[in-house]
């Protein structure tokens, strides 16, 4: 196992793995950018490095900085986080060009993953099934018209390189579908870098359910169950829970099986994250790998009673797995929150600023993941999230009614937060019958 660690990330996910580093004796270089000097979580590391200033692209996103106090901190690894450079291939082959190790894939996993229309074509080789769609990046109008009209109308463009629910337009005509494809790649070459798109069936109605998987680096690979996301606005995902309401033990078993060979087919090491689409006929649909740890983790690690992130640091070092597929047997139903610091009220917009008070609940089956306090001064230069309140019951119904019971305990004062709105979702039938869709918050319950 490694004895020192550099944590390339900031807020709740820094300090998620600061903990398990200390718990494991390894230790914790944290970075910060002058937007983050003096946060309290940093006092937990061993070593703290500022790495620049507030915007992401010349702090945390700026590989020659991390690198620098990498090396100067002299760490044998490095952990990512999720979001930054968490599933940048550059960064990935830098780290490995440095001979340090670099907590997620491999490289060409890392840049073939990465490409959603590559990843595609390599679940389809895996036999996984996929959204049906353009075999590649759409190349002309044409093209794009002839293959909606063999698939069908609604369809969804999506960019190759998109992620972050961002870079997917619906489309439902002819009229609309040539000045949609224009739009987007125009969207995509200046959010993702990259104008490629490619053209999937929009899955109405859907549940979004992924699968956690580890791979070890000796071709051993289990999965640890799935988390249903449908909860989500605007392709963002607000909360995740274990078991699917939607699945049944067959279906959990083909979609972790697929998710197995998906990976083994990619050459994927550590952990990661299939994703599909469940449509209501429990057709299920592979739309893309994240090659990380996921914000929604705590849930699989409530329900399995395993420390991804200590498999990963296991993994990284090159440790076979300590477990195999019949030791994996999640129980209880485990709810995942995203309290973030955005008005649920004014489209979800972020409302960064100082919190008055924090008083997060406690109490049996409860986790809160999550870097604030009061007089915490939430900065406006990143993501929204300022908490994860994770719940655990003894099924769904109990876990929905412990998860009322601590959002209603919940103090944040100061800023506006998605408490609310989460309250409402725990009381609104169609959630609480699992009828929900996707589009459920953009369409019903924001109505
Ligand atoms: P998860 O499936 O783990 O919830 P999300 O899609 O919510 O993943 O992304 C996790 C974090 O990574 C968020 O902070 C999100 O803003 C960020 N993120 C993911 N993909 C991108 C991307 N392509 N560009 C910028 N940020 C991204
Ligand atoms: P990202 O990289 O931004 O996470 P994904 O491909 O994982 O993009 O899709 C994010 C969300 O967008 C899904 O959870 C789902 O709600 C919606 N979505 C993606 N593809 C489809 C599709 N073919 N049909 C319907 N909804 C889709
Ligand atoms: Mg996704």
């Amino acid at each position: 196992m490694f004895s020192r660690v550099l944590v390339a990330n900031r807020g709740e996910i820094a300090l998620r793995v600061i903990r398990t580093c200390r718990r494991l004796g390894i230790e914790t270089v944290a970075v910060y950018s002058e937007a983050d000097r003096g946060a309290v979580y940093l006092r937990l590391a061993d070593h703290r490095y500022c790495i620049g200033p507030p915007e992401v692209a010349r702090s945390y996103l700026k590989i020659e900085s991390i690198i620098a106090a990498a090396e100067v901190a002299d760490v044998e690894a490095i952990h990512p986080g999720y979001g930054f450079l968490a599933e940048n291939a550059r960064f990935a082959d830098v780290c490995r060009s440095c001979q340090i190790a670099f907590v997620g894939p491999p490289v060409e996993a890392l840049s073939l993953l990465g490409d959603k229309v590559k990843a595609k074509a390599l679940a389809k080789k895996a036999g996984v099934p996929v959204v049906p769609g353009s075999d590649g990046p759409v190349a002309d109008d044409k093209a794009a018209l002839e293959l909606a009209h063999k698939i069908g109308y609604p369809v969804l463009i999506k960019a190759a390189a998109g992620g972050g629910g961002r870079g997917m337009r619906a489309v439902h005509n002819d009229a609309s579908l040539v000045t949609a494809l224009a739009a987007a790649r125009a969207e995509a070459q200046i959010a993702f870098g990259a104008s490629a798109v490619y053209i999937e069936k929009l899955i109405e109605r859907a549940h979004h359910v992924e699968i956690q998987i580890l791979a070890d680096a000796h071709g051993n690979v289990i999965y640890l169950g799935e988390r249903d996301c449908t909860v989500q606005r605007r392709h963002q995902k607000l909360i995740e829970e274990t078991p699917s309401p939607v699945l049944t033990p067959k279906l959990r078993e083909a979609m972790g099986r697929a998710a197995v060979r998906l990976v083994k087919e990619a050459g994927y090491v550590n952990a990661g994250t299939v994703e599909f689409l469940v449509d209501k006929d429990l057709n299920f649909y592979f739309i893309e790998v994240n090659s990380r740890i996921q914000v929604e983790h705590p849930v699989t690690e409530m329900a399995t009673g395993l420390d991804i992130v200590e498999e990963q640091l296991r993994i990284a070092s090159g440790e076979p797995l300590r477990y195999r597929q019949k030791d994996v047997n999640p129980t209880g139903h485990v709810i995942e929150c995203r309290i973030n610091a955005e008005d649920p009220d004014a489209g979800f917009a972020p409302r960064p600023g100082r919190i008055v008070t924090f008083f997060p609940p406690a109490g049996d089956g409860i986790r809160i993941d999550t870097h604030v306090h009061s007089g915490y001064e939430v900065p406006p230069q990143y993501d929204s999230l300022v908490a994860k309140l994770i719940v655990r019951g003894a099924d769904r119904m109990d876990a929905i009614r412990r998860m009322r019971g601590a959002l209603d305990e919940f103090i944040l004062d100061g800023i506006p937060s998605t408490i609310p709105f989460h309250r409402r979702v725990l009381d609104h039938p169609a959630f609480l019958k699992g009828e929900h869709y996707t589009k459920f918050v953009d369409e019903e319950l924001m109505e």
